[in-house]
């Protein structure tokens, strides 16, 4: 479970996209959101877009496996999605704020890789946040108001990346994901098994 966090407009999102062109055997969570849909956002691939009724209901039947009020609307992740994903030996990328990541190290401590992205400067985060225009100008300021505060977690994350240049971070985050992976030793215990059988 691969969990990315940064404030908003570090460039995260465009990161999740290049690592899951560029690795076969990672899923991206789709998160359940009450906030409303961006121009050019796709219902149920960006994220499942519910209302804050339907939001509670999922969160009160224990259908989410985190959940987080962010900027005044409430972001979860789907338990069954996640559970299919990492039975069916998949790798799960996260896009999820630093209140998530804390649930989950608690819920799943041994499966989680948690990655902090860095901007590159105050006036990076600014001019990305108002390039995007995709949110009205009253949320933008929220966003980076709010900034710091995002900021003050980036110890608690197990890497960090400052992303000064995509092509660079997205060199990092793979090599993340690759020593990870060679960590959990997966399937490697049959493999030594039948060395010694065969020697
Ligand atoms: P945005 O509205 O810009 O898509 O996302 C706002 C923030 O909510 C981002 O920091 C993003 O990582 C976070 N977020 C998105 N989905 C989830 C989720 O399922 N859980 C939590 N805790 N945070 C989320």
């Amino acid at each position: 479970m691969l969990v990315l966090s940064s404030p908003s407009g570090a460039g995260k999102t465009t990161l999740s996209r290049m690592l899951l062109e560029a690795e076969a055997e990672l899923e991206m969570s789709v998160s359940v959101t009450t906030r409303p849909m961006r121009p050019g956002e796709v219902d149920g691939k960006d994220y499942i877009f519910k209302d804050k009724q339907e939001f509670a209901t999922m969160r009160d039947n224990g259908e989410l496996l985190e959940w987080a009020e962010v900027f005044g609307n409430c972001y979860g992740t789907p338990k069954a999605a996640v559970s299919e994903a990492l039975v069916g030996g998949c790798d799960i990328l996260f896009d999820i704020d630093w209140q998530g990541t804390q649930q989950l190290r608690e819920s799943m401590s041994k499966d989680i890789v948690s990655v902090f992205l860095l901007p590159p400067s105050a006036k990076a985060l600014s001019e990305r946040l108002k390039t995007r225009a995709q949110d009205p100008p009253d949320v933008v300021a929220d966003r980076m108001s709010k900034a710091s505060d995002e900021l003050s977690h980036w110890a608690e994350y197990d890497y960090i990346i400052v992303n000064h240049e995509l092509a660079e971070s997205l060199q990092e985050l793979r090599g993340v994901l690759a020593a990870e992976r060679l960590k959990r030793r997966t399937g490697l215990a049959e493999f030594v098994r039948q060395l010694q059988a065969d020697l």
